[in-house]
C-alpha cells in the first residue's frame, strides 16, 4: 500500500469518526455544567467536536462517586484474581481498539499516526496489562521483631486518587498514573488536558466495558483553572498525581497546603542535556538519536534532548550529519503514515514556540536550519525542525523549556566544562551521553543531576523501569513497581504474642 493510499484511508476514517464528548461520572455520561469546550484538530485548525467541561460541582460529584465506590469495596476489596482479570480485559480492549484510539490521539493533538499506532496505544495497553499482573504478585512484609511480638507492614490503597495530565501523550501519560493507582485498589478521577480530552473519555467507556465498576474510574474533561484546581483543593482527594509544566506543579503543592495536605506527585518539565563526546562509537546513530531526541512528537516531549553538547573534535562533521537527519523530519499531515513529525498541539503553543525562535535570533544564537512555520494553507500549526547554534549558556533558548521542535547546540572542549553546563539548569529530567570510554560513561552518568541517563542511546524506556526527575522536574516515579509506592500507604500493625 503506498503512503498516499494509506493517507486516504485514514482521512476517510477520520471523516467518519464519531466522538464521545461527555464526562463519565459514576459510570454515566454527564454533560458538564461548565461552558462547552472545543476539541480542535491541530493539523487543520478545524473543530472536531464540542465537549463537556466539568465545573466545581461536577468535580464534587466525581469525588463523591469515587469515594463511595472505594468505601463500598466493590473494587478495593474485589478478589485479586478478579481485579486483575478486569484490568487485563481493559488492556485487551485498548489493543482491540488500537486504530480508533490512535486516530483519536492523532486528530486531537497532531502527532503522526504512525507514532500513535506503533507507540502510544501499544504502550498504553502494555502499561495496564503490566500493572494488572502486579496485582497478585506483590508481598507484604514482616518486621524482625522479638519473639513476643509480630509486626506486619502491609500496603493499603489510599482511597481517591486524582490524575491531572498533559496533552503530549494523552493516553500514555494517563496510563502511567491510572494503571498503578487502579491496580493498588484505589478509585481514580482522570482529568485530561483541555487540548486532548477525547481519548480519555473513550478510555472511560472501555473501562466500564471491561467490568471496572461505576465510580472507580471517572473521567472529568475540563479546564485547569476550574476542574484541575477543584481537584487540587478538594478535601476528599487523598492523592494527586500530576504531569505537566513546573509552573502548574507548583500550584498543586499550594493547593495541597491550602486544603487537606493530600499527597502530591509531580512529573514536570525538562531541558535535558544530550552530550556527544569525541569518542562517540557511532556518529550516524548518535546524530539520528539527537534528531529524534528533539523532533519526535514535534518536540513536545518532557525528556526531549533540547540542549545538545558536541565536543570540538567532531563538531563540524556531527553537525553535518545532524542536519541531514533533521531535513528528513519535516512536518507533514499527521494522518500520513510517512510523516515523521506532525502539527504543534494548538495555535497558542505554536505562538509560544515561535516567540522562543525570535528570542534565539535576537539574543545572538545562529539559526542553522528551520525556524519558520510550514503548511500555512492547511490551517494547521506546523513548524520546521529548528536548530540553533549557541555560544552562551545564558540564552533564553538554552535555559527555558520550549516544548517544540527547537534545538540549542553548544560546542564544548572538556568533560568538566560540559558537566557544569549540563547541570546548570533548574530541571533534572532526562540526559544522554555518547562515548566509547566505559569509565567516562560511568563517571559522567553519576555526576549528571537527572532522573534518567541514556548512554549510547536516547529515549529508551520500558514500563518496568522508573521514570521521573529531580530538581524542578518533580519527584516520585512513574512506571515500574516503584510507582505503586505513590498510590499505597504502609500500615504497621503490632501483635502481642502470649
Ligand atoms: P500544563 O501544566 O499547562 O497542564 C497540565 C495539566 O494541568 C492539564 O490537565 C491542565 O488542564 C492542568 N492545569 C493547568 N493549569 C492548572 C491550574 N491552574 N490548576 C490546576 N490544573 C491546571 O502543561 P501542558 O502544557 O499540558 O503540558 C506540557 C508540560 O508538561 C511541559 O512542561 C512538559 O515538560 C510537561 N510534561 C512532563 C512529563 C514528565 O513525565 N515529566 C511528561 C509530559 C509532559
Amino acid at each position: 500500500m503506498s503512503s498516499s493510499t494509506t493517507l486516504h484511508i485514514w482521512e476517510e476514517r477520520a471523516a467518519a469518526m464519531r466522538f464521545s464528548n461527555q464526562a463519565i461520572i459514576n459510570g454515566k455520561p454527564v454533560t458538564g455544567d461548565g461552558p462547552l469546550m472545543q476539541a480542535i484538530n491541530p493539523a487543520t485548525g478545524q473543530i472536531l467536536t464540542e465537549l463537556a467541561s466539568c465545573s466545581k460541582d461536577n468535580i464534587d460529584q466525581a469525588v463523591a462517586s469515587a469515594r463511595s465506590a472505594f468505601e463500598s469495596g466493590v473494587w478495593s476489596q474485589m478478589p485479586r484474581q478478579e481485579r486483575k482479570k478486569r484490568m487485563l480485559r481493559l488492556a485487551e480492549l485498548i489493543t482491540e481498539h488500537t486504530d480508533e484510539l490512535a486516530l483519536l490521539e492523532t486528530l486531537n493533538m497532531g502527532k503522526p499516526i504512525s507514532d500513535s499506532l506503533a507507540y502510544d496505544i501499544p504502550e498504553t495497553a502494555r502499561t495496564y496489562a503490566w500493572y494488572a499482573e502486579c496485582i497478585d504478585k506483590q508481598y507484604d512484609e514482616i518486621a524482625p521483631t522479638d519473639a513476643d511480638s509480630l509486626a506486619t507492614i502491609t500496603r493499603e490503597p489510599l482511597g481517591v486518587v486524582a490524575a491531572v495530565v498533559p496533552w503530549n501523550y494523552p493516553l500514555l501519560m494517563a496510563s502511567w498514573k491510572v494503571a498503578p493507582a487502579l491496580a493498588a485498589g484505589n478509585s481514580v478521577i482522570l482529568k485530561p488536558a483541555e487540548q486532548s480530552p477525547l481519548s480519555a473519555i473513550r478510555l472511560g467507556e472501555l473501562a466500564l466495558k471491561a467490568g471496572i465498576p461505576a465510580g472507580v474510574l471517572n473521567i472529568v474533561p475540563g479546564t485547569g483553572p476550574v476542574a484541575g484546581q477543584a481537584l487540587g483543593l478538594h478535601m476528599d482527594v487523598d492523592c494527586l498525581a500530576f504531569t505537566g509544566s513546573t509552573a502548574t506543579g507548583k500550584r498543586f503543592m499550594e493547593y495541597s497546603g491550602q486544603s487537606n495536605l493530600k499527597q502530591i506527585w509531580l512529573e514536570c518539565g525538562g531541558k535535558s542535556p544530550h552530550i556527544i563526546f569525541d569518542d562517540c562509537p557511532d556518529l550516524d546513530r548518535a546524530a539520528m538519536a539527537a534528531a529524534i531526541g528533539i523532533f519526535n512528537n514535534q518536540g513536545e516531549v518532557c525528556i526531549a534532548g533540547s540542549r545538545l553538547y558536541v565536543q570540538s573534535g567532531i563538531y563540524d562533521v556531527f553537525m553535518e550529519k545532524l542536519e541531514q537527519c533533521a531535513i528528513k523530519m519535516q512536518p507533514g499531515n499527521p494522518l500520513d503514515p510517512a510523516s515523521m513529525m506532525g502539527a504543534i498541539v494548538d495555535e497558542r503553543q505554536l505562538a509560544r514556540v515561535m516567540q522562543y525562535v525570535e528570542s534565539g535570533k535576537q539574543e545572538g544564537a545562529t539559526l542553522r536550519m528551520g525556524g519558520a512555520r510550514a503548511h500555512h494553507d492547511s490551517g494547521g500549526f506546523y513548524l520546521e525542525p529548528t536548530i540553533f547554534e549557541v555560544a552562551n549558556q545564558t540564552l533564553t533558548i538554552v535555559q527555558e523549556e520550549i516544548f517544540g521542535p527547537v534545538l540549542a547546540v553548544s560546542r564544548f572542549d572538556t568533560e568538566e566544562e560540559v558537566l557544569a553546563q549540563a547541570n546548570a539548569s533548574h530541571y533534572g529530567l532526562g540526559s544522554g551521553l555518547w562515548t566509547a570510554d566505559l569509565s567516562r560513561a560511568h563517571r559522567v552518568s553519576r555526576k549528571l543531576r537527572a532522573g534518567l541517563v541514556w548512554v549510547n542511546c536516547y529515549f529508551d524506556g520500558d514500563v518496568s523501569v522508573p521514570f521521573g526527575g529531580v530538581k524542578q522536574s518533580g519527584f516520585g516515579r512513574d512506571k515500574s513497581l516503584h510507582a505503586l509506592d505513590k498510590y499505597t500507604s504502609l500500615k504497621s500493625t503490632w501483635f502481642k504474642l502470649q
